[in-house]
């Protein structure tokens, strides 16, 4: 983990406040000197119980999707917007008279990606990415507020980006002097939600291994 020790027990927000016993927040992941950089939204109950970004279904997507266009994941570095699950929990009261209690994802909010934002700073800053690979609206938003996924997405953005300022509880954001390569593409659940999405994203994908080879970047490539 590239973050200090101080980062897995971080209750700076209510999302940390909901995690489970025994539950840390989720790192990113991937080497350091990765020249591109991945990142999501927030971690759900699968990354949560195993204590990676992007495990499970939606990990195995994102990784087949990164593979049809000959990129590979375990060349890059993924990371999320924030790190503890945003969820809700549903109670529903079944025909036997019990109750039944689940839980599940939303997005998260304003005040939680605010307050993680140190923490992605940090990475990014360790990282140095050449390219940042947004997926979906949030990290979008959170990097650079005046782009919309629905314009965007699929076009190389070279721009500053938001970051907190130095101070470690500092919530507020300001520009960047330095400006960034930022890729942004959906989300890949999204996809399984909105089947429309599928040949957008998948066009996408093209133009993202297009702009990788024109920045000159091959680490990534299987
Ligand atoms: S989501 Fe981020 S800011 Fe909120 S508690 Fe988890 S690590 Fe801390």
């Amino acid at each position: 983990m590239l973050l200090p020790e101080k980062f897995l027990t971080c209750v700076r927000c209510e999302d940390g406040l909901k995690r489970e016993e025994g539950q840390t927040p989720i790192p990113g992941e991937g080497i350091p000197e990765a020249e591109v950089m991945l990142i999501g939204e927030s971690p759900g109950a699968e990354e949560m119980k195993y204590g990676r970004p992007f495990v499970g279904k939606a990990g195995e997507n994102l990784n087949a999707f990164l593979q049809s266009v000959g990129l590979d994941r375990s060349k890059m570095y993924v990371a999320n917007t924030t790190r503890c699950r945003p969820y809700k929990v549903n109670e529903k009261i079944l025909k036997n008279g019990t109750k039944r209690v689940t839980k599940s994802n939303k997005p998260p909010s304003k005040h939680a990606i605010q307050s993680c934002a140190t923490w992605l700073d940090i990475e990014i800053d360790l990282i140095s990415p050449k390219l940042i690979v947004t997926l979906g609206s949030t990290p979008l938003k959170r990097l650079t507020p005046d782009h919309g996924i629905s314009k965007v997405h699929g076009t190389l953005l070279t721009v500053p980006i938001q970051r907190v300022g130095e101070k470690e509880d500092s919530r507020k954001f300001a520009l960047s002097d330095k400006e960034y390569h930022v890729f942004p593409l959906y989300h890949p659940a999204a996809i399984i939600y909105r089947r429309e999405l599928q040949e957008v994203f998948e066009s996408d994908l093209k133009k993202l291994r297009k702009a990788i080879e024109e920045l000159n970047i091959t680490s990534v490539f299987l």
